[in-house]
């Protein structure tokens, strides 16, 4: 049997985390018989190369859904759209930088509103606004097989929003992008130290943590952090932090991981 069937068929819904940082981010969803892909921030070279050594198969993914038009988000979508032959899910303002990136045809780009779910195969999704500096950034609540996972990756501070899109999930996929020490020591410039820290950058580890002391449910198993700098945190500091925060809430049955730039994660299953 094919390795992919088998993920598919004895472990249903869950997430691979193909990559995540400043330089790319792409992970997997999977379903119960299927799989999408949300956000293509690599080439699509590295980005296949890095599902099959999931043992995942390419020929699973159904769609590409894209959370917003940065390049760490959409690198690879152009090529990877044609070799996939999947169609691209994205609202309207990431759909101008997708046709910008030469992605065309009938069908190929499907634009989806904040705030209304739509079925994608055996997917129910529900993009929801997040703060960040692009056009029309969104975070996902994502259903698949009774179980839900919610991914927000960029965003500079949880909005009731998102606390709300958030909570009730088997699976979080979260930002915990940098530790505000070390950006305010860190050699880059002003401006991007703003940036990052403003209230539509990226959510700093304290801020990640704050968050999931209101968003974490009874019925939530797994947490991904995710997007960590690579130059303002270190991983092994989001997993002291996130072990430290399961502690003070009295929920070391939680399973936490941190996403890495260079290297998939294993795959995480909730369903
Ligand atoms: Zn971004
Ligand atoms: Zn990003």
């Amino acid at each position: 049997m094919p390795q992919e069937e088998a993920v598919n068929t004895s472990c249903g819904t869950g997430v691979t985390v193909l990559g995540s940082g400043s330089r790319g981010n792409a992970m997997v969803v999977h379903g119960e018989k299927s799989n999408i892909l949300l956000d293509a921030g690599f080439s699509c070279r590295q980005i296949l190369k890095r599902i099959e050594d999931c043992g995942i198969d390419t020929a699973s993914i159904e769609a590409i859904l894209i959370s917003h038009e940065h390049d760490d988000h959409v690198k690879g979508v152009r090529l990877l759209s044609r070799k996939l032959r999947a169609p691209i899910f994205c609202n309207r303002a990431a759909a101008g930088e997708v046709r910008n990136r030469g992605v065309e045809g009938r069908g190929i780009i499907n634009i989806f509103s904040v705030g209304s779910p739509f079925v994608c195969g055996e997917f129910r999704i529900t993009p929801f606004s997040v703060p960040h500096d692009a056009r029309d950034t969104v975070g996902f609540r994502i259903d698949a097989g009774g179980s839900r996972i919610g991914v927000a990756t960029d965003l500079g501070y949880a909005t009731q929003a998102v606390k709300h899109y958030l909570g009730e999930c088997d699976l979080l996929v979260v930002e915990s992008n940098h530790d505000p020490l070390m950006l305010r020591n860190s050699g880059r410039p002003w401006p991007l130290k703003q940036r990052i820290n403003g209230r539509h950058g990226h959510l700093s580890n304290e801020d990640c943590m704050r968050m999931l002391g209101s968003v974490l449910a009874s019925r939530t198993r797994r947490v991904i952090f995710a997007h960590a700098s690579e130059e303002c945190n270190s991983y092994s500091l989001v997993e002291e932090q996130a072990a430290g925060c399961m502690e003070r809430l009295k929920r070391t049955d939680v399973q936490t991981m941190v996403a890495r730039q260079n290297a998939p994660l294993s795959t995480c299953f909730v369903g």
